[in-house]
Order: structure tokens, then sequence, then C-alpha cells
């Protein structure tokens, strides 16, 4: 292990010997990085992160409402026991704030947070040719120089926040749901337009409801969701999930995506009109992303998927009151799960509240923000005091293309992803040595239970390093050709579904102006990604060359 001593100098720090790793984020993937490298493998490693706290996406995602759609006991760590056996899960899915306690708790019981550099934001990292090391320098000016640059920036970690004309001039507050504001946001006698509809605005607009004098929820894509059902887990369960950790564990590893539930193994004609219709009931009682897992073939047929999109557009109808809103609702064009499903608590019922109003902005799309509100293309205008924009992410490849990252000879990694996202098995990317990318693009990322995602692809970097240690290698690089087979093959998986059908969703990165559309996460399930990764790791490591 290296001994690093770092130096104070005008205010800047620098490293004075070369670390082994750099890793940048300390959300979900920075947190099990660091401990895989430095309590593992014995290595020196540095963590920079952003925030001023551990906890990634959850860090700056604290608007009204926001939690996770995976279920609680699936969504934490499996790698340790103790971890497993010492938490307490309060309720069905973790809200923001539990998160943010669980991730402190894990940081503090592995002792990480003393290897992290809090309020370091990336600005740059170069990789050395001729040291074959990394620089890597923050806003402030620190540097760091390391072997290894091991990203852990999240896939929906760069918000996006639309160039509407006039935003400046407006008179009241705003906020984007990806960068609330700690104390909170006191929306009590206050007129609020909420723009988008996507898991978060799904999530906030019932709970802005509440306390708002008028909500406006301005629509453009309308979206499927499923009732979450959440509340409190029982002492009961809690139980079981302790006792039965192995199995649960087995289960999310042999799942498409990485969840604690399998998928039912029969197709939506096999069962009849009446019977599948009992089976979509059952699931819609049951809530929460379970119901995608009702049928086999929801997401590689289209026929299959419209009997789930009838059934939950009709749930619109049935719930919404006034006929016209629930119209604008349920008029939903891309087949269901081709976007990421929503699961919600009281969504749809919202829109019965004397206070709430939703606005077809794809008939009638929004043109400016004034001083006052915002105006429509048709000259509509909605007065407001407090504008929340739900719109978004750069994801997948916003955060990594904006943090000043430069591989051999020069290379920009915006300019090798000019054309979009390029790398073998989303772990490496050509021209870019010794640098991994937890949840990268081309990986299954974003279609998982996170953490699922997110272990496999730590322990499959940290073996990789392992093992390159134990044989005096130096370098590793994914060879083109073996970048070239992948994006291939994650084309081809990705047109074997519906996927390419919600053609405007981030997935494509159609929700970024400019964006290459390319399907950017690997849809061939967790478990047959995880079969390619051992593969390759047990052919020493096929299609990457070491040096
Ligand atoms: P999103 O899915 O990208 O939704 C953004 C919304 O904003 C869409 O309705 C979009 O409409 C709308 N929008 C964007 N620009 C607009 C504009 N100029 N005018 C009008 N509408 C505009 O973003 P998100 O809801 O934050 O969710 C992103 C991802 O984060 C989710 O898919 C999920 O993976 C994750 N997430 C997870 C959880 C959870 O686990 N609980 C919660 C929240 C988010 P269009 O569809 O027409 O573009």
């Amino acid at each position: 292990m290296n001994s690093i001593a770092t130096t104070a100098s005008g205010g800047d720090t620098e490293t004075t010997g070369v670390l082994d790793a750099v890793i940048v984020g300390a959300g979900f993937s920075g947190l099990y990085q660091l401990h895989a490298l430095r309590d593992r493998l014995g290595l020196s490693v540095q963590v920079l992160e952003a925030a001023d706290g551990v906890g990634g996406t959850w860090y700056w995602n604290r608007y009204p409402g926001a939690r996770c759609d995976s279920e609680s006991h699936s969504y934490c760590y499996s790698f340790s026991e103790e971890l497993l056996q010492d938490w307490e899960w309060s309720e069905r899915y973790p809200g923001q704030p539990e998160i943010m306690r669980y991730l402190n708790f894990v940081a503090d019981r592995l002792d990480l947070k003393r290897d992290i550099r809090f309020n370091t934001r990336v600005a740059a990292a170069e990789y050395d040719e001729a040291r074959n090391v990394w620089h890597v320098t923050s806003e402030a000016g620190d540097r760091f120089t390391a072997r290894y640059l091991i990203t852990a920036v999240g896939c929906l970690s760069t918000a996006n926040v639309p160039a509407i004309p006039g935003l400046e001039s407006f008179a009241g507050a705003w906020y984007h749901t990806g960068l609330w504001p700690h104390e909170g946001v006191d929306f009590s006698g206050k007129r609020v337009a909420q723009i988008g509809t996507g898991s978060t605005g799904i999530q906030a607009a019932p709970v802005i409801a509440e306390s708002a004098s008028h909500l406006t929820v301005f629509q453009r894509t309308p979206n499927y969701s499923v009732p979450a059902r959440n509340g409190p887990l029982t002492p009961e369960f809690r139980q079981y999930v302790k006792d039965n950790f192995d199995e649960i564990r087995r289960i999310m590893r042999s799942t498409t995506n990485g969840h604690p539930f399998t998928i039912a193994d029969r197709s939506v004609f096999d069962v009849s009109p009446e019977e599948r219709l009992g089976i979509y009931e059952a699931a819609w009682e049951t809530g929460g992303l379970r119901f995608r897992a009702a049928f086999r073939d929801l997401l590689t047929d289209r026929k299959a998927n419209d009997t789930a999109a009838e059934f939950l557009m009709n749930k619109i109808r049935e719930i919404v009151n006034d006929a016209g809103t629930a119209e604008i609702l349920a008029k939903i064009d891309h087949p269901y799960a081709a976007k990421r499903p929503p699961i919600d608590t009281d969504y749809f019922e919202t829109f019965n509240r004397d206070n709430v109003a939703l606005v077809d902005v794809h008939a009638d799309p929004i043109e400016s923000i004034t001083p006052a509100g915002i105006r429509l293309r048709s000259g509509a205008e909605y007065p407001v005091d407090v504008i929340v924009f739900a719109t978004g992410f750069d994801a997948m490849t916003g955060t990594l293309t904006r943090m000043g990252i430069r591989g051999r000879d020069g290379l920009t990694l915006t300019e090798a992803w000019e054309a979009g996202p390029r790398n073998y098995l989303g772990l490496q990317v050509t021209g870019f040595p010794n640098m991994f990318t937890v949840t990268g693009p081309g990986s299954p990322s974003v279609l998982c239970n996170m953490p699922v995602a997110i272990e496999q692809h730590v322990e499959w970097i940290t073996d990789c390093i392992a093992y390159m240690r134990e044989r005096g290698i130096e370098r590793v690089e994914a060879l083109p050709e073996s970048t070239d087979r992948w994006v291939e093959h994650v084309n081809e998986t990705a047109a074997a579904t519906l996927f390419p059908e919600a053609h405007h969703s981030w997935y494509l990165g159609a929700n970024i102006p400019g964006k290459p559309r390319v399907f950017m996460p690997y849809p061939g399930g967790l478990a047959r990604y995880r079969a390619i990764c051992d593969e390759v790791a047990a052919k020493g490591y096929e299609g990457f060359e070491f040096s």
C-alpha cells in the first residue's frame, strides 16, 4: 500500500505520491467501491464528492415525496451480513431521509468518511500516458494523482432545467427537484406550477397539492402509473427478511431487474381475457414495480403490452372524476414500461382535488416564462408564485461528459462519445486506460434495482484490479473491437424489445435537445449481463488489453 501525504499549499491540496485509486462520488457506488478497494485489497483510495455529505442522488433529490421505487429490503447493500442484520427499514419503500440515514449508517460503520473529500467537485481528469496515472483536479484546484480512476457518479445526477425563454425574468421562486433546498420549500398559500410528470413529478404532485393554495401540473407526455401501496413494515416481515436474506439475494441476482421478486413465467396470451384481467387486478392491488412482473412478454410483444396499457389507462379513467382531465392523463402513446414505469401514492386521485389543475403542454407547448408565470403558445397565461421543474436529468452520460475527462492522446470523453456512449460492458471506454465507470451506459444500471447492479460492478472492478496486481499488470484498456461488438450487442438487444418505441424517453437521450439518440442502458437483463461479465473475467478478461 502506498503511503500518501496530502499537502495544502495556497489553499490547494496536492497528493505528493500516487494514490492507487481516485473514486468520484460518494453515493451507493462510491461508498462500496471505497470499502472494496481499501478494506479488501488494502489500496490507498481517495473519494471526491461534490456534496458535503454522502448519499449521491439521494443527497440532492430532497423534493416533496422523494421515495425509492425499489422495496426497502432490496434497496440496500447485500455484501455484508452485519449491515443487513443491524439495519431496520420502516416502510415498504424507503423515503429519501431514511435512505440518507442508511447510507450514513453504512459510511460510519465501515469508517468510510475519513477517505472522502466532501465539497470537492471534479473539474478535470487527465490520463498521463508517460506515467500511466490519472491526474484529477477539483474545481477549487486541488490535485490528485492515481493509478485508477473510478467514476461512481450515478446515472441521474445532472439536473435538466429546460431552456425556456424568460426564466431569468420570473419574479417568483423556482426549483429543480434534483437540486432541492435542504431547508425545504414552504408552499402554503402559494400558487405552484409543476412542469414534468415522470417518476419524480408523479411523486411530488400529491404532496405539493396538500400544502399549496393551488397546483397546476404541466404535462407534456402522459405516463402510466401503478399505486405503490406503501406502508409500514411489520416486525414479522422485517424478521423474515433477516432470516431469509440468502434466498432474497439469490432471487435479486437471478432476475432481469434485480428486484426481490421473479417475473411470472407466463405470456399474456397463455391465459383467457378474464383470467388476464384478474391477474392485472391482483397486480394492481399488490402495487409497485411488481405489476411489470405479471407476464414475461410485456416488454417484447406489443400486442401483449397493449393489454396492460389498456388496463392501466382504464384505471386512470376510473379514478379521475373529470372526463376531460382523465383523457389528457390517459392519452398515452408508448408501451407500458418502455419508459421507466412510475409508481405513486394518490397521483391520479390528486386531480380530483379542487386546488389542482392539469394543463396539456403537448397540445399547447410552453412558450415562455414571464415575470408572473407560464405562458403557452396559444397565449394562455398561468400566473404562479413558484415553479417546480420535475424535468429530469441529462441521464447516464451528462455527468461523465461534464467532468473534463481526457484519455490517451488528449482524447476527451465528450469527443469519444460524440455519437453516443461507446464502451465495453459499460465498464471501460477504449482510449481511457485504467478508468472504470460504475453503472456506466451500456450496463443494466437504470433498468435495475440499482444497489444490485452497483454491487456487481464494484465487485467485478475490484476483482479485475486484484487480478492485475497479483500479476504485476499496470494497465487495462478495452480493445476497440470489443467496444464495437458490445455496442452492437446493446443495440441488437434493445431492438428486440419495446424500449425504442418510447421515442421520447431519457433512456434514448431524447429529453435533452441535441443529444444523440442511442439506447443507453443494457436491456438484456442483469442475470445475463452478470454471466457475460463473469465469463469475460474467467477467460482472463477477454476483450481487454493488459500491459
Ligand atoms: P423524467 O422521467 O425525465 O421526466 C421529466 C418530465 O419532465 C417528463 O414528463 C418530461 O416530459 C417533462 N419535461 C421535460 N422538459 C420539459 C419541457 N421543456 N416542457 C414540458 N415538460 C418537460 O425525469 P424524472 O421524473 O426526474 O425521473 C428520472 C428518473 O429518475 C426516473 O425515470 C427514475 O429512473 C429515477 N427516479 C426514481 C425515483 C424512485 O425510485 N422513486 C423517483 C424519481 C426518479 P417528456 O416525457 O415529454 O419529455
